[in-house]
């Protein structure tokens, strides 16, 4: 049910697609860029009426200009060394996603690499722990069958290839 597929999420047609926010949900760089540059300025106009977003957390939108219906932003954690709680705070935002996905009754589901980019979060530690959170909390949600974690670049596609196997698969 958890597929490693190596793109670009701005692409995906799936019901829903994740981003990689921060806490306005007002964009940025890297995956939340290309989102919105993807999805066209209405994005933004939704994300300023949302009062933005506690890291750990997710808030839902439309999905506009994108293949996808829905995009669901989330804060995950800045890596600060490992002592602030990150790991916990990264297992949420997986769980808070599926929730929302979950509640709306939605099948598909993209995520991408969260906080292992800006947010400088170690990419052999983050790949195990949202393969864990989105293997145990999608649990919760049968209407979700289907969640792909999209890779931009080969190492990040090589972590979470080696952390999904290393867990059964
Ligand atoms: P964060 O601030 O949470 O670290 P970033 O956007 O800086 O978020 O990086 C998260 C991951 O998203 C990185 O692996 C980055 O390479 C990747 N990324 C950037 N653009 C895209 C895209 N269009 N599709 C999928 N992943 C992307």
């Amino acid at each position: 049910m958890i597929r490693i597929v190596q793109g670009d999420i701005t692409a995906c047609q799936t019901d829903a697609i994740v981003n990689a926010a921060n806490n306005s949900l007002l964009g940025g760089g890297g995956v939340d860029g290309a989102i919105h540059a993807a999805a066209g300025p209405a994005l933004l106009k939704e994300c300023r009426t949302l009062g933005g977003c506690a890291t750990g957390g997710a808030k839902i939108t439309g999905g506009y200009k994108l293949p996808a219906k829905y995009v669901i932003h989330v804060v995950g954690p800045v890596w600060q060394g490992g002592g602030a709680g990150e790991e916990a705070l990264l297992y949420s935002c997986h769980k808070n996603a599926l929730r929302l996905a979950g509640e709306k009754g939605l099948a598909s589901i993209a995520f991408p690499s969260v906080s292992t980019g800006v947010y400088r979060f170690p990419l052999h530690l983050a790949a195990p722990i949202a393969l864990l959170a989105l293997q145990t909390e999608s649990a919760q949600w049968p209407t979700i069958t289907s969640i792909a974690m999209v890779c931009f670049d080969d190492a990040t596609f090589a972590a979470y290839t080696r952390a999904l196997a290393a867990q059964g698969g």
